[in-house]
């Protein structure tokens, strides 16, 4: 949810549409750095009259860092910005935020996850009183990218100090274009026991809903609104209907406009999978 205007406004326009989760970055995101937030931007977000509505809120890391990056200024920059936006969204008290692990640029995927271990540690140790965790997502491994396989977070999680300090976010768009079945009830099941087995269910606690408009494999990142990609509805039934995953926030990551009529129809089309009408 856009946080033009400033955080609090996200929790408007979220309970504008009777969303009860939000994502939110805790800065623009096409920029590397920002001003800290002011004592009352803080106030204004906790204590606002709406923000009990809301069941889960939390961070999205910006799209620049990149924590295995190989030029040093850039490298630089992504430890930097992502400690700065760990102590953002601690200040704000969100759980997590939630990371793309980074892409290793041609190095290869060993040296690029052991980097990214190293950021990982480097990042905590610079905020050692940061209560927030940072959420691994699963990525479609795009171009370089890591953490398309669950192999490469769980790399990750058992190679970092403070393991206690991550968690893991799950888009479905993303783990279809790395290869992964989500077009059958059995695909799915298969898929989510393969997290279970190498990640560990216990570790999730964000699922991305996205349809897709690549195809499965195909590794590039597109997403399309529910039921309208390569996915189709199968995913989001089993998903929404599996207890394991209750209380485990869902958010959408699909195009949309200014009036957020295409996140209503999109929350409409997972709320209907329900095997009970919604509330
Ligand atoms: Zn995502």
């Amino acid at each position: 949810m856009s946080i033009g205007g400033g955080v609090q406004r996200a929790i408007e326009r979220a309970r504008s549409i009777e969303s009860t989760a939000m994502q939110i970055f805790v800065k623009n995101n096409m920029q590397w750095f920002a001003r800290p937030f002011a004592r009352e931007e803080i106030r204004g977000f906790l204590e606002h009259a709406q923000r009990q509505e809301l069941a889960a809120v939390f961070a999205h890391a910006n799209y620049l860092i990149n924590l295995a990056a190989t030029n040093p200024q850039f490298y630089a920059n992504s430890i930097r910005a992502l400690s700065e936006e760990l102590t953002r969204a601690d200040q704000l008290a969100l759980p997590f935020i939630v990371l793309h692990p980074g892409a290793h640029l041609g190095t290869g995927e060993e040296a690029g996850l052991e980097k990214v271990v190293a950021s990982i540690d480097e990042v905590f140790a610079r905020v050692p009183k940061v209560k927030t965790r940072i959420a691994l997502e699963t990525t479609a491994g795009q171009g370089s990218c890591l953490g398309h396989t669950f192999e490469h977070l769980a790399h990750i999680m058992e190679n970092v100090r403070e393991p206690e300090r991550l968690c893991v976010c799950l888009d479905t768009a993303h783990v279809f274009a790395a290869g992964y079945d989500l077009t059958s009830e059995t695909g799915t099941k298969i898929m989510f026991r393969e997290f279970h087995r190498i990640v560990g269910l216990q570790h999730l606690v964000a699922l991305h809903l996205n349809d897709s408009k690549s195809a499965r494999g195909s590794r590039v990142d597109r997403h399309e609104h529910i039921g309208k990609g390569q996915i189709g509805l199968e995913a989001f039934r089993v998903i929404m209907r599996d207890r394991r995953f209750r209380k485990i926030p869902k958010v959408l990551e699909t195009p949309k406009g200014k009036e957020l009529r295409e996140d209503v129809e999109n929350m409409n089309a997972l709320r209907a999978l329900l095997n009970k009408p919604y509330r």
